[in-house]
């Protein structure tokens, strides 16, 4: 059965310079969020509060529930709760959703900076304010997203201004003290955001953030390889051809194997014919829905140690990889 791999002293490591750029590990929130990335939430949230970590940012309250004890307090980005819970703090996305939270839930509010996804507008701030009190919520942050932290521009900044204005004008509104946050992985990797309560950070911790040049790279290193097990190998000769419709041809005479992981465990079928795994093997024909074949016949192969490096060849990002894993393969972790 193909497995996952997590390392820990990759992980510790990535979360060492992550904390090092934001001055202190009480400001680091680890998000969680789609079973960690793909990585597994509970090993995950294991080693981040091994490490330290006390606050985490799910998706929804079952997330939250499963990793509540490991961290002092959890953010859920998406879900209107029916009860209200102690240590959890939900998202109020828009102003016509405030009325269907539980009374005496945890909020914090999403103010729409730039992106134009989720979050109310900064004109409906003195409007979020009054009926989150009218209806008995009490507010806790107050935070946005950036839309293109990764990419080079100065949009970043620009969403950042607006953010400076909504954090004045909440401040005034809130009758009780408020948690700021805005930054994500590349967003903390470009700017000094020292001055705010939080960072959530993801794809940074995972070791797979990447950002436009010439932004310098931190030396994060991805914590998830992706391994599988030799299902059978076959000795081909040139010019024989393999797979669904025989897109691929033999070169020359030489061995091939099938491994048992496929488009299903969220190894993309775009990628076929365009990919070669970390030991040299190339990737042969259609990637099939639970078999891939390989130039080699090693009994375990490293099909990717960088999503990245994968996702690449699918014609995607590493979030997309990643968070596609099949939640079914065990996770081991490793030094
Ligand atoms: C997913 C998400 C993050 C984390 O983004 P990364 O790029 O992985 O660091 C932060 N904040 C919000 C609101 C998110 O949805």
């Amino acid at each position: 059965m193909a497995f996952i791999t997590l390392s820990r002293k990759v992980f510790f490591n990535n979360l060492d310079i992550i904390t090092e750029r934001i001055g202190s590990i009480h400001k680091v929130a680890l998000v969680l969020k789609d079973n960690a990335y793909g990585h597994g939430l509970l090993p995950i949230a294991q080693l981040g509060s091994e490490y330290g970590v006390r606050y985490a940012v799910v998706r929804n309250l079952a997330e939250a529930s499963a990793v509540e004890r490991f961290f002092d307090s959890v953010l859920v980005l998406d879900e209107t709760p029916k009860i209200a819970q102690r240590n959890i703090s939900f998202t109020v996305n828009a102003l016509d959703k405030i009325e269907q939270f539980a009374r005496g839930a945890l909020v914090e509010l999403k103010v729409d900076s730039g992106m134009h996804r989720n979050g109310i507008a900064p004109s409906e701030l003195a409007e979020a304010f009054a009926r989150i009190k009218r209806h008995g919520l009490t507010c806790k942050g107050v935070f946005t997203h950036y839309r293109s932290a990764d990419a080079l521009s100065s949009e970043l900044f620009w969403q950042r201004q607006n953010f400076e204005s909504i954090k004045a004008i909440a401040q005034r509104l809130s009758p009780t003290m408020l948690r700021f946050h805005s930054a994500n992985s590349a967003a903390l990797f470009r700017g000094d955001f020292s001055g705010e309560d939080l960072v959530r950070v993801g794809i940074a911790a995972y070791g797979c953030l990447e950002l436009d040049a010439p932004h310098p790279a931190p030396p994060l290193q991805p914590v998830l390889s992706l391994w599988a097990e030799r299902q059978s190998s076959r000795s081909l000769q040139a010019g024989m051809r393999m797979g669904y419709n025989a897109t691929a041809t033999m070169p020359h005479d030489g061995i091939i194997s099938a491994y048992d992981v496929g488009y299903a465990d969220g190894l993309h079928r775009s990628a076929s014919n365009r990919y070669t795994a970390p030991n040299g093997a190339r990737q042969m024909g259609r990637i099939s829905m639970d078999n891939t074949l390989f130039t080699c016949k090693d009994e375990e192969l490293c099909i990717f140690d960088n999503a990245n490096r994968f996702a690449q060849a699918a014609g995607t990002i590493g979030y997309e990889i990643l968070t596609g894993m099949n939640p079914n393969f065990e996770r081991r972790i490793v030094d």
